[in-house]
């Protein structure tokens, strides 16, 4: 049974006291706080068998590739893959969404046309522009509604268009927090042969995801918005495809043979994951999942949910807020202004009092420009925050208000 006052006493860091006031963290959107089993998992993979993986004989080396490629089945098992060929470990979402982009380039020609969501983050914009810059592909941006969801029926208009050859979406937007329907985009894809991309990075942390059940081509993850560390992501592939896509990045581990008069490459999943991974951060993502499961997720995000619920309703009550978005299926954030002040102004008043909040564009610029703000003040919530930390930050958002307006 979920217990969250429990489970905050694992994260040493809400102990802390900011500008005298005690942390209440609404961040996570940006990364979430780790608890002491992940830290412990990466201090004893360095106190204890720190070593590089595959090639060594020794003991140490057996050690932290048991542990690494464990990892990976951990990952696979939480995310609903059995076949561990296609999960590729890598530095993170961005790495993930720039591999695929980057391998997909082969199968697309000039005019091909790729349909990606309004309210994606950078991550998953950026790599398909530089698409149109080297291939002449074309990016068409999926609507979204006016209570910030991608529109699944503007999308299928769209494929009538009979150049879409990749559709990419985010599971949920990380400026508004709206869960999209992903699975509608993975059959609309598979409807018109295109390729599916789905952003998780929002959705891993929110929600269980079963990418064998969803069946997107690629899904995308990262861990430090789960409780892992930085600098480790996962892209998820179906092994046909990634069978036929070429290598991407060259080097150690992802060859079978190398010789000057030509190489072969490695098998799945190690052909995608050239030069010395993130071995502790592998390690350290498994036992974030392992912490996730021990603390009962699900009633983890029943909780986190609820708390959600609780936070939006006194938001929407504020005469002074302005709330970005209103998605039927909401998750983790509120996004929001206050009436005349620049969200700037309002972040660094909150952090006076200890609220960490995330304030800007989110790397969401096109979000921006189609709801037409210079940036929002993001509280984005995980399974630790409770009812009184929202209690608080409201009673500290009603001082702000009061300061700005006088
Ligand atoms: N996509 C979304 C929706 C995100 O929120 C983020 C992180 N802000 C990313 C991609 C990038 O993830 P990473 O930090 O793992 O590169």
């Amino acid at each position: 049974m979920f217990n969250c006052e429990t489970v905050r006493a694992d994260f040493p860091i809400l102990n802390r006291q900011i500008h005298s006031q005690p942390l209440v963290y609404f961040d996570n959107a940006a990364t979430s706080q780790k608890p002491k089993a992940v830290i412990q998992a990466i201090s004893d993979y360095y106190t204890g068998y720190n070593s590089n993986i595959h090639r060594g004989v020794h003991t140490l080396s057996g050690e932290a590739t048991d542990a690494y490629e464990g990892a990976r089945g951990r990952i696979g098992r939480w995310f609903g893959t059995e076949d561990l060929g296609e999960i590729i470990l890598l530095r993170g979402a961005t790495e993930a969404l720039n591999l695929v982009a980057a391998s997909l380039a082969h199968n697309l020609r000039s005019g091909d046309v790729i349909l990606v969501g309004t309210t994606e983050h950078h991550a998953n914009i950026v790599p398909w522009q530089q698409l149109e810059t080297s291939i002449g592909i074309k990016i068409v941006p999926i609507p979204v509604d006016s209570r910030g969801t991608l529109s699944l029926d503007k999308a299928r208009e769209l494929t009538r268009n009979n150049r879409v050859k990749v559709i990419a979406i985010g599971h949920v937007s990380n400026a508004i927090g709206a869960v999209n329907d992903a699975a509608g985009f993975v059959s609309l894809a598979r409807e018109i042969n295109a390729f599916s991309v789905i952003d998780g990075a929002q959705a891993a942390p929110h929600m269980r995801v079963n990418c064998a059940l969803l069946g997107a081509d690629f899904y995308v993850l990262s861990a430090h918005k789960c409780c892992g560390p930085t600098g480790i992501g996962v892209l998820i592939g179906r092994r046909a495809l990634l069978d036929e896509l070429p290598p991407w990045q060259g080097g150690g581990d992802m060859i079978d043979r190398v010789s000057f008069s030509g190489t072969t490459y490695n098998e799945l999943p190690w052909k995608f994951e050239a030069g010395t991974p993130n071995i502790a951060g592998t390690i350290g993502f498994a036992a974030a999942l392992d912490y996730l499961e021990k603390i009962d997720f699900d009633g983890a995000i029943a909780h986190e949910n609820r708390v959600h619920r609780h936070l939006i309703k006194a938001m929407k009550s504020r005469k002074s807020v302005e709330l970005l978005g209103n998605p039927e299926n909401w998750v983790s954030v509120c996004s929001f202004n206050i009436k005349g002040a620049h969200p700037n102004d309002v972040g660094t008043l909150l952090d006076q009092l200890g609220f960490a909040v995330r304030t800007g564009h989110h790397c969401a610029m096109p979000t921006m420009e189609h709801f037409n703000l210079p940036g929002t003040c993001r509280a984005s919530l995980a399974f630790y925050n409770s009812i009184d930390e929202v209690d608080a930050f409201i009673e500290g958002l009603d001082r702000v208000a009061g300061m700005l307006a006088g």
